[in-house]
């Protein structure tokens, strides 16, 4: 199919660079322009990238002066294909299998064009309107498929990390009212000293931006304390009893549990109902980090999230499991006055008289300004609907199983767990005589060698001091040949490398 070539728009006066009553038409073409470079290159990629060194685009960047516009808008997408376009890596690709990125839903792209052109804040109100109503109904929305009751609230925010950050931000809030409710010098809010009691319990396959957030939160990274797993990387309820329990007994305060919906490596559920028991039972809060599980709310593998329904706050990452551009992602809450700790009234913007009268999302959230970005799940949601959401995810976890089962026949690799989601984590045995440092070696050799070929990616990970290579497969077109190609491709730079350094004779 070719794709016409909408028309050229060149410079005029400086005014006519924004888009206004006059100049809609050729925003139209602009965008028309844009989508049609992408769908170009789309559409004839016959690897997830070309594989391109980082001096390659730094040579050809640092031949562009900024100080010299264009004033071609075709020139301006040329230059764009030399320096961005042509070696992106496109996660549209049924071999890109590294990290967490989706194919995206159309409808959201679709939303993407109108969220941006409106350019809607939804800080307040009087910037958004309608806005701010759909991001509501979709935080309640998504509440109901997590099964919070009517008191739940939450806010649309840039991605996971962000997400947690504002999770532990409400916990440690909440936390601190209830200490300083016992302080005899009636403090309010965080002081040093109860900052430096606070502590954080989550499993050693917890995402690193739990770490962060304590530090950012004023806590230091070692107010992180770490859960042990099983052999399938889930947290060990008793373990997380024996510390919460440690804790108290040093005089330690956990502000909250961390538990993964989703684990970034293994895709590992927590065993919620037995953490949501504990948490409870110890009246800690119980936060659920589904940034890569949440898929499974609208999946027929939804059972798999049982025990979420109790958690005080909840990670959702849209732009994971649920197809959506970057960025889309939720933080969802039980008790809406537990988000009254992301508030500030400034009087510019959003004055506590006007609080009652009229929905100020800023009232909720850490950011001000802030993306439409629920257009897109809307959008979705009305075109698609959350079943064809589901289905999507559900084929990416049954082909996760179909990979583990090429990878288990295959006597070069071994599996370091069994899928639980859409990850599969092994390593490359390179066979007898051989050390596991080389196969080690051999194998981050392979997965470069994978990049520089340009004809897959895959992602590398440490299990147990050891060197594994992970396929993250979020794509429904990746197909069995795709794995086994992947997997002989690998196979092949790894011996590549042992027969270069002289451990293994060269194939003939
Ligand atoms: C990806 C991920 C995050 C971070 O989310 P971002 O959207 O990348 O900020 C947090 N937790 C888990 C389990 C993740 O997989």
């Amino acid at each position: 199919m070719s794709v016409h070539e909408p028309s050229q728009w060149t410079d005029t006066a400086p005014r006519t660079h924004l888009l206004t009553g006059t100049t809609s038409g050729q925003y139209q073409q602009l965008v028309a322009a844009g989508a049609h470079r992408v769908a170009r290159r789309i559409a004839g990629a016959d690897g997830p990238t070309t594989g391109p060194t980082v001096r390659q685009l730094t040579t050809r960047l640092a031949g562009i002066d900024l100080d010299h516009p264009l004033r071609d808008s075709q020139l301006a997408l040329d230059e764009l294909e030399d320096i961005y376009l042509r070696d992106a890596v496109y996660f549209h690709h049924p071999r890109y299998l590294a990290h967490l990125n989706c194919p995206v839903a159309l409808p959201a792209l679709l939303g993407e064009t109108v969220l941006s052109a409106v350019n809607s804040s939804l800080d307040t109100w009087d910037q958004s309107t309608g806005a701010t109503l759909i991001e509501q109904r979709l935080v309640e929305w998504t509440a109901q498929q997590i099964g919070m009751g009517p008191s739940a609230d939450g806010v649309f925010t840039s991605g996971g990390t962000q997400s947690n950050l504002q999770a532990l931000l409400l916990a440690r809030d909440e936390t601190i009212s209830r200490l300083n409710a016992d302080d005899p010098r009636g403090a309010t809010g965080p002081t040093s000293a109860n900052l430096s009691r606070l502590c954080i319990l989550t499993s050693e396959s917890a995402h690193f931006s739990v770490a962060k957030s304590a530090a950012l939160l004023g806590l230091g990274y070692d107010a992180v304390r770490t859960v042990a797993c099983d052999a399938t990387r889930r947290m060990v309820p008793a373990a997380l009893r024996a510390e919460i329990e440690d804790c108290q007994r040093r005089g330690l305060v956990p502000m909250a549990v961390v538990a993964t919906a989703g684990t970034t490596d293994f895709g590992s559920i927590d065993p919620l109902p037995d953490i949501a028991a504990e948490c409870t039972r110890s009246g800690v809060w119980l936060h659920v980090d589904a940034a890569y599980g949440c898929g499974l709310l609208v999946s027929r593998h939804r059972y798999r999230l049982d025990g979420i329904e109790h958690a005080d706050s909840v990670t959702v990452d849209f732009h994971k499991s649920f197809f959506q551009p970057v960025s889309s992602s939720a933080v969802i809450v039980r008790e809406r006055r537990t988000l009254r700790h992301a508030t500030y009234h400034a009087e510019y913007l959003n004055p506590a008289d006007t609080a009652t009268q009229t929905p100020n999302q800023v009232d909720k959230s850490i950011q001000t300004t802030r993306r439409f970005d629920a257009l897109k799940l809307w959008l979705t949601l009305r075109i698609m609907g959350a079943e064809a959401i589901g289905t999507l995810f559900d084929t990416v976890i049954e082909r996760a199983t179909e990979a583990a089962e090429i990878l288990t026949a295959d006597p070069r690799f071994q599996l370091a767990a069994p899928p639980q989601l859409s990850t599969v984590v092994f390593r490359y045995v390179p066979g007898a005589g051989i050390s596991a440092a080389q196969g080690d070696a051999a194998a981050v050799y392979a997965r470069n060698a994978l990049y520089t070929s340009g004809s897959a990616l895959v992602a590398q990970t440490t299990v147990d001091g050891r060197r594994h290579l992970k396929l993250t497969i979020l794509n429904p077109d990746t197909t069995r040949a795709d794995i086994t190609t992947v997997r002989d491709l690998l196979a092949g730079h790894a011996e590549e490398y042992l027969a270069a350094n002289g451990v293994l004779a060269p194939a003939s």
